[in-house]
């Protein structure tokens, strides 16, 4: 986490921090602080967003809804892209527009000179003078080949941060599409590339299959083991359909423990069939506690699967997912719907 806030303004967002924390009903530990410092200076949008939500639906908030909140819109995000940019950018111009202010000062004092020396050029002049002249005169033509090289010279300093921060900016854009608890992408990376992929299916509407998977009962496994092992449940459940997948394919955390996976080119049978290995996968793991080798028992995912129906918004593709998976829920748990 970066903070550049003046001192006031922290104090400001310190003192809003801590009437959010008291009127949510909160206790003022370092997590809490950390969440509402962020939501009241509101630089981080996709975390006050998520906030305003869940105080829409819910009113309260959880433990778990907060640490949530934490793990996915504090850690790794707190820099946003947009306030990376803004500071840095401040920076490097403010140091062009000071090379230009010397730079344009150097010439207008090399403009006087040159002009006095203009004005000494009167008939009759001479030698000796002549030869002085022309001596100052060699002498500005040298200041200003110093003045304009060192001008070049900033410049060149200035694009070369220009680019440096342009790399920065590109490992942050990517850093925010990523999950940073299971490292696979996260709710943003996944509505770029369903968007990139509806554009790719095209008229010819080559087939795009999405499931979403969610995983059974696992709050018990949190309320049972605690909230690391259930981290660690998370990143073994990402890794495994990650290895379940091939090439284009996409897997995103999109929710607490709800994955989609994006499968372009893929028919809705062979999406169904992948649903139904990688269920099979699941349900076959022995998960062990990693210290004490104590085992978790059996930790199954419901899914559900369908394909894009050429022309339909973006969101009933996903919503006809839902259903499906709300469906294999409904049904018992551990099973493949397909809508
Ligand atoms: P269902 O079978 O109906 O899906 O039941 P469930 O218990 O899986 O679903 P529910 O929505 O009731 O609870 C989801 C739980 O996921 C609650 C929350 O504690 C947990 N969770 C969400 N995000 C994280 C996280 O980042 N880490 C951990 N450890 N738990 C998380
Ligand atoms: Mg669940
Ligand atoms: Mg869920």
């Amino acid at each position: 986490m970066h903070y550049t806030d003046t001192i006031d303004d922290s104090r400001q967002y310190l003192r809003l921090a801590l009437e959010l924390i008291g009127k949510h009903g909160l206790p003022t530990d370092p997590l809490n602080y950390c969440i509402w410092y962020e939501y009241a200076s509101g630089r981080n949008e996709h975390l006050n967003q998520s906030i305003d939500e869940h105080i829409k639906k819910n009113g309260s908030f959880s433990v778990d809804v907060l640490r949530q909140i934490y793990n996915q819109h504090v850690i790794g995000q707190a820099e946003t892209v947009t306030h990376l940019v803004r500071e840095e950018l401040k920076k490097v111009f403010a140091e062009i527009i000071g090379t230009i202010k010397t730079t344009r000062q150097d010439f207008s004092e090399s403009e006087n000179k040159l002009e006095s020396i203009n004005d000494a050029l009167v008939p009759d002049l001479p030698e000796a003078d002549v030869e002085k002249i022309v001596h100052r005169i060699k002498q500005e033509i040298n200041n200003l080949e110093v003045s304009s090289s060192s001008f070049r010279e900033q410049l060149r300093q200035a694009t070369h941060e220009i680019d440096q921060l342009k790399l920065k900016m590109a490992r942050y854009r990517k850093a925010a599409l990523k999950d940073p608890l299971t490292r696979v992408a996260n709710r943003r990376g996944f509505e770029d590339t369903l968007k990139e992929a509806i554009g790719k299916t095209g008229g010819a509407g080559s087939p795009l299959c999405l499931i979403i998977a969610d995983i059974d009962h696992f709050k018990k496994v949190n309320d049972t083991h605690g909230h690391l092992v259930g981290d660690n449940v998370l990143r073994m459940v990402a890794a495994t359909i990650k290895d379940s997948i091939k090439g284009r394919d996409l897997v995103a955390r999109i929710g607490g423990e709800e994955f989609a996976i994006l499968l372009p080119d893929t028919p809705i049978d062979g999406a169904e069939k992948l649903a139904e290995n990688m269920r099979l996968t699941f349900e076959a793991i022995d998960l062990k506690k990693k210290n004490s080798g104590e085992s978790l028992g059996q930790v199954t995912l419901s899914f559900g699967v369908t394909m894009y129906r050429h022309g339909e918004p973006t969101e009933a593709f996903i919503q006809r997912a839902d259903e499906a998976l709300y469906q294999s829920k409904e049904t018992g748990r551990n099973q493949v719907t397909r809508f």
